[in-house]
């Protein structure tokens, strides 16, 4: 065998260890457990700071950025009402702060607590940041339950780990935990 043979299927290898991690990958995602006692902690911050994005006349969405030790370093409100901006989601507000601040090596390290399923917009700016852990209170379909039709949030029904799964990252998604307490924040809100 030729150095050239070795070359090419060193490279075929490379393919089927791509092809096997995609599969792992997504079988990864998929996996509902991996729950830190600490964070349902952190998630419960994430429901407070969208209790507070609320009573400041926005929508009911928080998000929080925890380090590897257990530090918040980051907590964005939703400011799609108050800055008139569409994408103010707040996921994508903290996924801005994170990466004006912190190195995208870093972020790898730390972990996103966001009070619902981040939207397939938000999903792609922890995608981009590379945040490479998400954990959820509220799922998408969920919050399509409590929202309808309501034509300030026409619920985007595509999954994270569809998005995050997609890419060529392994990002571990941890949801929906705490549903109830996760939709309460919602409570008479949407009609
Ligand atoms: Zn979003």
């Amino acid at each position: 065998m030729s150095s050239g043979q070795n070359s090419g299927n060193r490279d075929s290898l490379l393919i089927a260890v791509f092809r096997g991690h995609s599969f792992c990958l997504n079988h990864y995602l998929n996996y509902a457990g991996g729950v830190n006692p600490s964070d349902l902690d952190f998630l419960r911050r994430a429901l407070e700071v969208a209790g507070v994005a609320r009573q400041h006349g926005n929508h009911p969405f928080g998000a929080i950025l925890v380090d590897s030790h257990g530090k918040v370093l980051l907590e964005a409100e939703n400011t799609v009402e108050t800055e008139r901006d569409c994408t103010g989601h707040a996921e994508l507000n903290l996924m801005r702060l994170a990466s004006r601040q912190y190195t995208a090596d870093f972020l790898a390290t730390c972990t996103l607590y966001t009070s619902t399923e981040p939207c397939a917009m938000c999903s792609g700016a922890i995608y981009w940041g590379n945040v490479r852990r998400v954990v959820y209170g509220l799922s998408e379909a969920g919050l399509l339950k409590l929202t309808g039709d309501n034509p300030a949030n026409p619920t985007l029904h595509l999954p994270c780990r569809v998005v995050l799964g997609s890419g060529q990252k392994a990002i571990q998604v941890v949801g929906p935990l705490v549903e109830d307490e996760a939709a309460a924040v919602h409570e008479g809100f949407w009609r």
